[in-house]
């Protein structure tokens, strides 16, 4: 692995060049595996925000009015970069996130399809000849760029998270300022800057303000800012929402997740297992298509619950970077002390451990829960840590009942050895996404991602709903013969 430079004293990369924040703060960026700092980097303050925004008003009438070519070759020039990089990316998510490496890879595979997809769409048609009751007009819905697209990012999946607004946004003609996480600001935005910048972008059409709260705040704020694409947690959308509501501010979220594994008991249970322990442990549980919630039917419950521990048990768990294991670090100690504090509660009102249970330092064992009941908070919240709470239910309907009782909307997973019942069921789940005989974290380019109710307003990301998302409509008109009014 190539080895990452350590000080980003000029952490701000506004008009096509790096520079130092205007304000004096940094932000150490610790290597999850441990502890021990990673870079420093300075954080960016709200004054820092209206020079990008401005800069990048400023790049976006002329990145619009660029043809299409020019924009597929940018987005396959950026998509290549990536490529060359991928080294030094894997080292950087796996530190920065506390991933173990087959997810860093996947985060810049997936990266490089999203660019190439994104090239695609810049081709594609961009509206629709319309009728007209008027003799001789011509009606053209056609479809704009937004204008400045504010994205404010996780730390989970820093690159491709902030890569799935870049590259559709800039598709169709939009520019893109980028405020990443505090935990990832060089995964999450900085390195993607060293790209765009050894590409030779046109100046202030991809801009990174690394920075907290308080930057997010001004950018979903900033009068310049058309549209805000906020990925994070529910609580955090529910904010930006009202902001952007009172703005009249077009904002897209993609929040949170209490995800559910329907198994019925016509599997394999081992298999059910494997799709199990991954939908629930895959780093660490940190994402939001994590199955935090396993409904089981009641016959096989027992034995599923025996070999999930047994797959659970066998995971080792330890720092990715220097050793060989399959799960990593939890990202902070909040995070972790959240989630044992609920898996105590849960313990006290009669939960049974039945794997895992048990924390070391920033380490998080995969747990197995049997006998959990609905109420309990490990049920009705996300859990966002390496934990599978199982719930036995008798059949079809209370496993949709129990499934669907939950504000969440994300994603669920049905298993079963029937593709009618499976169909049947994966049709009554309240979700923006299901998935029939595999596990709840599914992702492709070309496919609409995102959920309902408290997962997100309902808009989706990849493929063409990134048209509908990142433009908006004009309805143009052409006179060809002189009109008639009566004065
Ligand atoms: P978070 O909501 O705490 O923070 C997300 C981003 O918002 C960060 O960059 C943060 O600095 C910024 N932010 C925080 N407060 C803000 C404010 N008031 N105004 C503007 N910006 C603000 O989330 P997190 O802990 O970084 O990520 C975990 C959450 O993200 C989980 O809930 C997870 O489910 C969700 N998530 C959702 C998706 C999805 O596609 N639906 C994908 C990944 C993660």
């Amino acid at each position: 692995m190539a080895s990452i430079q350590g000080e980003w004293e000029e952490s701000l990369f506004v008009d096509g060049r790096f520079r130092a924040a205007s304000r004096g703060t940094t932000l150490e960026v610790l290597d999850k595996g441990n502890g021990e700092a990673l870079g420093v980097v300075g954080l960016a303050g709200p004054a820092d925000v209206d020079e990008a925004v401005a800069g990048a008003c400023r790049a976006q009438r002329e990145w619009a009015e660029r043809s299409y070519v020019d924009r597929a070759a940018l987005l396959r020039g950026v998509a290549a970069e990536l490529e060359r990089r991928s080294a030094l990316l894997r080292e950087v998510i796996v530190r920065e996130t506390g991933s173990i490496a087959g997810k860093a890879d996947y985060e810049v595979g997936a990266a490089v399809s999203e660019l190439l997809e994104a090239a695609g769409l810049a081709g594609r048609p961009f509206g629709e000849l319309l009728r007209s009751s008027h003799s001789g007009r011509i009606s053209v819905s056609e479809r704009t760029p937004l204008g400045v697209v504010g994205a404010i990012t996780p730390w989970n999946f820093p690159l491709i998270l902030g890569m799935r607004v870049i590259a559709p946004a800039l598709a169709l003609g939009n520019v893109v300022v980028l405020k990443p996480s505090p935990e990832t600001p060089l995964s999450g935005g900085l390195l993607l800057a060293e790209v765009f910048a050894a590409v030779e972008a046109p100046p202030g059409i991809f801009q990174v303000v690394p920075g907290g709260d308080d930057v997010g705040r001004r950018l979903v704020e900033h009068p310049g800012v058309a549209m805000v694409h906020f990925t994070g947690s529910t609580r955090v959308g529910r904010e930006i929402a009202s902001s952007a509501g009172k703005l009249l501010k077009k904002v897209s979220l993609e929040l949170g997740g209490n995800n559910a594994l329907i198994i019925f008991d016509d599997v394999d249970i081992d298999e059910a297992a494997m799709i199990g322990a991954w939908s629930s442990f895959h780093y660490q549980g940190q994402t939001c298509i994590t199955a935090g919630r396993h409904i089981v039917q009641r016959g096989v419950a027992a034995d599923y619950v025996e070999q999930l521990a047994k797959r659970a048990t066998a995971i080792v768990v330890g720092d990715p970077f220097r050793d060989k294991v399959g799960l990593g670090p939890m990202i902070n100690s909040g995070q972790l002390e959240r989630a044992r504090s609920m898996l105590e509660e849960a313990t006290r009102d009669g939960a049974r451990i039945v794997a895992g249970g048990t924390t070391n330092g920033r380490y998080f064992l995969p747990t197995v829960v049997a006998e959990v009941r609905p109420e309990m908070r490990l049920w009705q919240e996300e859990i966002f840590a390496p934990i599978a709470p199982v719930l036995a239910v008798e059949g079809e309907d209370e496993a949709v009942e129990v499934a669907n009782d939950t504000d969440y909307g994300l994603v669920n997973s049905v298993l079963s050895g029937d593709p009618a019942r499976a169909l049947r069921v994966a049709r009554r789940l309240r979700a923006g996404m299901v998935h029939v005989n595999d596990a709840t974290p599914q992702d492709e380019a070309v496919a609409p991602f995102g959920g309902t109710g408290s997962s997100g307003l309902g808009g989706r990301s990849g493929g063409e709903a990134n048209l509908e998302e990142f433009t908006e409509r004009r309805w143009l008109t052409v006179a060809t013969a002189p009109p008639h009014y009566p004065y």
